[in-house]
């Protein structure tokens, strides 16, 4: 329609569609960007709140605030369910539709255990403010219940933390719950120690950080055992349960297992009615656009596309950003009438992780760093990377306060979505 401006419809406000949308501020186009929460949030510090160190809105800021001077983009906050390709609308749980002539879809990941539904009870995964703030809780309570426990075996079964998979996620997870549980246990609780504590990461493949080089693998493995986490190899998870993990030939007794292990893609394959790859990702074309449907694009966490090298372009938020600012620039060249565009390449930063509060491993490909330097450089980097000053000095001070005395400042136990029902009433009782 030639009365109206063009209609640019971005589904999620993660890293992907809030780039994209950012990145459109000077189209001639009207943006509305849809999200089922109110927040962009910086995953890669959730398990600093899920550990205590850092607060909820030390992470995650309101989309409407982020976006409040871009004067063509419009904030909705909606659940998707379905997007109707023929009638060029996206559809709301409310019932409602939202009419598109450009959709970008970066709905993101959500837990995947494998075809093991029944364990997302028993073992909650990290992906949102709320799964943060449970598994918080969890830790907490699992420590305060100790503390009553008068049987040794339920005693040991509550101070037993197993994490499975030992990605990123998983190697931080461990290093921040056995020092979470150092720096509490300290001083502060009389019938329990830090000796007590057990940290037990639970990994399939042969080596921790298996998209590391092998060397950075070794180190996190010795740092992590220094500090006194259990590391098991080579283990497939049979099974989960009210009462502990059993993987290969063993089985763990424990109140609080977390999920690290496996993401999926949200259904937006089956939104569109096209095949998803084996983690449900859209295969896009190398403009990131659905295959035959030039109006619509995939990125981020659902989007499966291949580097040059063959490799998959990764689940990391600086792809999901290149991709979201890639199509911006698409649709404005589109707009301006131009009819081709040069394909999508995914430029490499590196790939970082912490192994407690003061060692780190980055492999930036020709050069990789490792230790308390690579843990600076790391923490220099999330610091950057956020999306705001304020946060940028709280976080600051909240990490140097941490670093000097150990202690964190956000060991509440709040209510909040609970992420297990079970381990939370089992706890509780205990
Ligand atoms: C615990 C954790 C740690 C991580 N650590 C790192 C790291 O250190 N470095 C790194 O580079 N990457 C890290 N990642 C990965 C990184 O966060 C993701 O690759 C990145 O967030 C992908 O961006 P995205 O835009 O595709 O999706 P997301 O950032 O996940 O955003 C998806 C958005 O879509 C919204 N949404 C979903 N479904 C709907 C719906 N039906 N209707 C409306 N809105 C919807 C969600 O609310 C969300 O806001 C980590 C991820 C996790 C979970």
């Amino acid at each position: 329609m030639a009365d109206r401006r063009h209609r640019i419809v971005i589904v999620g406000g993660g890293f992907g569609g809030l780039a994209a949308a950012k990145a459109l501020a000077r189209a001639d186009a009207d943006v509305v960007l849809i999200d089922r929460r109110n927040h962009h949030l910086f995953q890669p510090l959730l398990y600093q709140v899920a550990t205590a160190a850092l607060s909820p809105s030390e992470i995650a800021w309101p989309i409407r605030h982020l976006l409040r001077r871009q004067k063509n983009a419009h904030v909705l906050m909606a659940t998707v369910v379905g997007v109707d390709t023929k009638g060029r609308a996206v559809l709301l749980e409310d019932g409602s539709r939202e009419n598109y002539d450009s959709l970008v879809l970066a709905t993101g990941a959500q837990h995947g255990y494998f075809g093991n539904d029944q364990w997302a009870e028993f073992a909650p995964g990290l992906k949102t403010i709320e799964d943060a703030t449970a598994i918080r809780r969890l830790l907490l309570l699992a420590l305060e219940a100790a503390e009553r426990e008068t049987s040794p075996a339920r005693r040991r079964a509550l101070l037993t933390f197993a994490i499975i998979g030992a990605g990123p996620t998983g190697v931080e997870m461990a290093g921040a719950i056995i020092e979470l549980g150092h720096a509490s246990l300290k001083g502060q609780f009389h019938t329990i120690d830090p000796h007590d504590l057990r940290v037990v990461l639970i990994e399939g493949a042969d080596r921790v950080l298996v998209n590391f080089r092998p060397d950075l693998s070794r180190y996190t493995l010795d740092a992590l055992q220094r500090m006194g986490v259990e590391v098991e190899l080579g283990q497939m998870v049979s099974q989960v349960d009210a009462d502990g993990v059993s993987f290969g030939d063993k089985r763990i007794e424990t109140k609080t297992v977390i999920w690290a292990a496996g993401v999926s893609a949200t259904p937006v394959a089956k939104w569109l009615g096209v095949e998803g790859d084996r983690a449900g990702r859209v295969k896009v074309n190398s403009d990131l656009s659905v295959p035959g449907l030039p109006d619509i694009f995939v990125i981020g966490d659902v989007a499966s596309i291949s580097q040059d090298d063959g490799k998959p372009v990764p689940g990391v938020a600086p792809a999901a950003k290149q991709e979201g600012q890639y199509v911006a620039r698409l649709l404005q060249s589109r707009l301006a009438g131009a009819q081709t565009f040069p394909p999508f390449r995914y430029k490499h930063a590196g790939d970082l992780a912490t192994i407690g509060k003061s060692s780190a491993v980055i492999d930036f490909g020709r050069l990789t760093l490792k230790g308390w330097f690579a843990w600076w450089v790391w923490g220099f980097a999330h610091v950057y990377f956020l999306v705001e000053t304020r946060t940028r000095i709280f976080i600051t001070l909240s990490w140097l306060w941490i670093y000097l005395t150990g202690q964190r400042s956000a060991r509440l136990i709040t209510h909040g979505a609970a992420a297990s029902k079970k381990p939370l009433k089992e706890v509780d009782e205990a």
